[in-house]
């Protein structure tokens, strides 16, 4: 763990291993905090956090700016790093590093733009002004799924704003974070800022961050389940809190559709880290004239992906997590065909050359799925991808929003005005016309409904690491 600027054991010695799903085999140890060390860790960002606010927001940038092209010199080595904790493709994985990177560098400049506003007074002897200062302490506990960009999206723009952080990665990725806190320090970041406390006990270190009144934030991303169990501990502090949770996206294809271009976009949006993104596409409508042809598009391009362990070239589909994720997928897909779906390619464990001992799914295409099975309800977070027919553009939208989900929604289509409208009328925080993979550093990333609170990425992300003050002026 990385506490107060030193690499430290957990205070009682233990550890815990850190596996391979592609493998099954040992690819590292992470400390596993005792709730003293949790403490450590909150005391050290609390005692480096009135001289970090402290610093000029370029002062701040500069350090922001080397943590950045430090990750960009070493993108391949972190890249490798997560491949072997995570699974994802090893392409991919570089995309994640930069991505990750890139809101380093965002908000090393954003927080040059941390601007005030003055208001006019009711009386001529008054002035009223407003400013904007950092929150505090934060705590940022962050998912497996992109065990890179989830903490920099959160951790760039806490720190560009003037706050110190304490970030418990996810128990099954701690190693590709502590190369994170290793490049930080080494871009000068003062001890105490940046620290980072591992365990495979996160309820726990959940309730010490929560319990701690010196915690003024808490920014989160995982499953809907947990983050409202974390909203309601927050409540007991009243801390801030920005939460990035699950989603249940939909994919509309309307008739007018090119098949091919639309079927590359749901490859792109559901089948990225083997369908474990919370942006993941998790139900597709289709106009019902197309729908037989666009499920044979898709099963054709479906059928190239190549499934394997993300470190072999040419492979685009890497393991689940872990077995109970596999399971999880093999439920959904039986469900499914129990309940009248069609398969159109795929459908069971993936156990070609080289799935020994991981945790591999074959990418599968399931057509007449209906809003009663569980992969139209539940987050699949696997490779399947259910496709389900409409017929007025109405429909599509109504069976759209029908979920207490609304993170991520995609459409494709030719006809700018219905792009226009549908996009209006989706509940969902962000939108893809004809793109499957909208997020970018400078965008708001974030969800309505239940899929969370907040958004991170761009001018908006900043926000959420300051609070708001306002000096009132009375003349003499
Ligand atoms: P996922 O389904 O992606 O694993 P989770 O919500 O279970 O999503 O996990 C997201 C993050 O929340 C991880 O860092 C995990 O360790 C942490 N976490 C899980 N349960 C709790 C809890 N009760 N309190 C605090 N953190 C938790």
């Amino acid at each position: 763990m990385f506490i107060n600027g030193k690499w430290v054991k957990s205070e009682n010695g233990t550890s815990y291993e850190v596996t391979n799903p592609a493998t099954g085999e040992v690819v590292g140890k992470a400390a596993d905090a005792t709730a003293n060390d949790v403490k450590k860790a909150i005391d050290a960002a609390y005692r480096a956090y009135p001289g970090w606010a402290a610093l000029t927001a370029r002062e701040r940038g500069d350090i922001l700016y080397k943590a950045y092209q430090l990750m960009r010199e070493n993108e391949e080595e972190l890249a490798r790093c997560m491949t072997m904790e995570q699974g994802k493709p090893l392409p991919e994985a570089l995309g994640e590093v930069r991505y990750a990177a890139d809101f380093v560098l965002w908000y090393a400049e954003e927080g040059k733009r941390i601007y005030g506003d003055t208001i006019p007074a009711s009386a001529p002897n008054k002035r009223i002004w407003v400013l904007k200062q950092p929150v505090g302490v934060v705590a940022a506990i962050t998912p497996w799924n992109f065990p890179a960009a989830m903490i920099t999206r959160k951790v760039a723009p806490a720190l560009a704003a003037g706050c110190t952080a304490v970030i418990k990665p996810a128990g099954q990725t701690p190693l590709t974070a502590c190369m994170l806190a290793e490049i930080f320090a080494e871009a000068g970041l003062p001890e105490g800022v940046f620290n980072l406390v591992t365990g495979k006990n996160p309820r726990m270190i959940g309730d010490v961050l929560l319990g701690d009144t010196r915690v003024r934030k808490l920014t989160f991303t995982g499953s809907t389940e947990v983050g409202k169990i974390l909203m309601k501990k927050a409540s007991d502090t009243v801390k801030r809190v920005s939460l990035e949770l699950g989603g249940h996206a939909p994919f509309i294809v309307f008739d007018d559709a090119d098949l091919t271009a639309a079927a590359r976009e749901v490859i792109a949006s559901k089948f990225r880290n083997a369908g474990q993104t919370c942006v993941c596409t998790n139900r597709i409508y289709v106009h019902w004239s197309i729908q037989e042809q666009f499920a044979e598009e898709l099963a054709r391009q479906v059928q190239q992906l190549k499934v394997g362990n993300g470190l072999q070239k040419g492979v685009n589909i890497g393991p689940l997590i872990d077995e109970n994720a596999l399971k999880k997928v093999e439920r959904h897909v039986e469900d499914a065909l129990e309940k009248g779906a069609r398969l159109i390619t795929g459908g069971k464990r993936f156990t070609g050359p080289g799935a020994e001992g991981g945790h591999f799914y074959e990418p599968t295409v399931l057509l007449g799925t209906t809003a009663d099975m569980l992969v139209e309800q539940e987050e699949t977070f696997g490779p399947v991808a259910p496709i389900q027919a409409f017929e007025t553009e109405e429909e599509a939208v109504e069976k759209a929003n029908a979920t207490e989900y609304g993170l991520a929604a995609y459409l494709y289509t030719k006809d700018l005005s219905r792009a226009i409208r549908v996009s209006e009328k989706l509940e969902y925080g962000i939108v893809g016309i004809n793109d499957g993979i909208p997020s970018t550093a400078q965008a708001p990333f974030g969800g309505f409904k239940e899929s969370g609170l907040g958004r991170e990425g761009g001018r908006y992300g900043i926000e959420e690491f300051l609070e708001t003050k306002y000096v009132s002026v009375k003349l003499d």
